[in-house]
């Protein structure tokens, strides 16, 4: 064994006032000794040891839910940590199984996942046509069912695996988005998440003239306002919309159009409640959250691009409760901050230090706030977002202990 001194454990943060906050268990990507024992590859499995797999039972089902990335968005969690987790649920006597949409499975070979790689199957969450699902009724604004995927309805066992980045629709892509936009068929992500502000009347017609409204698609610096002027429509692209308010000063004399904060928020609100959907599913004991915070690109794996990193490297957390984790997940974002020459200059970034805003929200608009959906969250009661911070490795006690002698290369050599 490379060190033999007690696993170490160090409460880091506590943003709690209750006596029983949720636990986050944190490996930082900084170490304090070269020795193999500190890095954080090995803080990975530590991470994953705290969180306990033992309620796997033997021949459990185990949906690893990650998004594979798409053509050359390479940034997403390196295979080389997806194996050590597929081992680990193999070492518990599950049946693992790595899954996500049908498009990302078929071309993740190109970013390095096989089956041979990752050590389990690779399988699309709703079948080769995105068909196979399971109807849920859901009540909510125009939305009035969703198709949650197979993959992930039929599993015993989740393992919401995810890489922490920026997001266009929402300001933040993490464990919430994972399962809520992962965890239903295409037609329901698009037509359904990415429609929910159609409920809305941000544009009244009758007070709009054709001339108007081509004003108005002009006035907008993102491109988002688009007009048919055959159907006298103008449609949002609220997506792309990072409210800098230039359509609504040019419409301040006919007062058609309105960009409210509800309009963004019922976005959250949808991947709030599709993301318990999914979760109830699962027996309480059986549902795993693991996160991690490298390679912070500002937009989603989705984009299928390589982009900078717009946020420092931070680490990995592990938790059994999903508020407590994203809520983790965005402090730490927030406390490291966003760095300034790796915004993309296409992202028009509120960086006015009087300006108080989450790093997400710089990129996307104050509307896009990232906190939103954890408020929505606890409110289901699918988690509490007073966790404590329990800190694995740490580089403050790693760095005083001795690095053990020969611990590098221990397999065998050509040489
Ligand atoms: S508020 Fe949104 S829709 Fe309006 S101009 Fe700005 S980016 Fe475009």
């Amino acid at each position: 064994m490379p060190h033999t001194e007690p696993f170490l454990v160090e409460v880091l943060n506590c943003n709690t006032m209750s006596s029983k906050p949720s636990i986050v268990y944190y490996g930082s990507i900084q170490h304090g000794n070269p020795g193999r024992f500190a890095s954080f590859s090995q803080k990975v499995d530590e991470v994953v040891k705290k969180l306990d797999f033992s309620t796997i039972e033997k021949k459990d089902k185990v949906a690893v839910k990650m998004h594979l990335g798409f053509n050359d968005g390479y940034q997403t969690i390196p295979v080389f940590f997806v194996r050590r987790i597929v081992k680990a649920v193999k070492d518990a006597g599950g049946y693992p199984y790595v899954t996500d949409n049908p498009t990302a499975v078929y071309n993740a070979v190109n970013r390095g996942y096989t089956s041979e790689t990752c050590g389990c199957p690779i399988l699309p969450t709703a079948g080769v046509k995105d068909g196979y699902t399971y109807k849920m009724k859901i009540k909510y604004k125009n939305v009035d069912s969703l198709e949650l995927v197979g993959s992930l309805h039929d599993a015993d066992v989740l393992i919401d695996l995810t890489h922490v980045k920026g997001h266009n629709s929402c300001g933040y892509g993490g464990a919430i988005k994972n399962i809520a936009l992962g965890g239903f068929h295409g037609p329901s992500r698009w037509h359904k998440f990415h429609a929910i502000h159609e409920s809305f009347e941000y544009w009244n017609a009758e007070k709009c003239t054709p001339e108007h409204a081509k004003k108005l698609v002009k006035s907008c610096p993102k491109k988002c306002l688009k007009y048919n002027e055959e159907k006298h429509k103008l449609t949002f692209a609220f997506d792309m919309c990072n409210q800098c308010m230039e359509c609504i000063e040019a419409d301040k004399d006919i007062g058609c159009m309105k960009i409210r904060p509800e309009y963004f928020s019922a976005f959250q609100e949808l991947m709030a409640i599709g993301a318990k959907a999914v979760l109830d599913t699962f027996d309480e004991n059986k549902v795993f959250f693991i996160n991690f915070l490298i390679d912070i690109t500002a937009l989603c794996d989705c984009w299928g691009i390589a982009q900078p990193h717009v946020v420092n490297d931070i680490g990995v957390l592990g938790s059994r409760d999903i508020v407590a984790i994203e809520a983790a997940s965005l402090d730490l974002v927030a406390k490291e901050g966003l760095i300034e020459s790796m915004i993309p200059p296409f992202i028009k970034t509120n960086l006015d230090p009087e300006v108080d805003l989450h790093p997400f929200a710089r990129l996307f608009g104050p509307m896009k706030n990232p906190y939103l959906v954890l408020d929505y969250a606890e409110k289901l009661g699918m988690g509490s977002k007073e966790y404590k911070i329990v800190e694995l490795l740490s580089a403050k006690k790693t760095m005083k202990m001795k690095t053990p002698k020969g611990a590098f290369e221990t397999e065998p050599s050509f040489f």
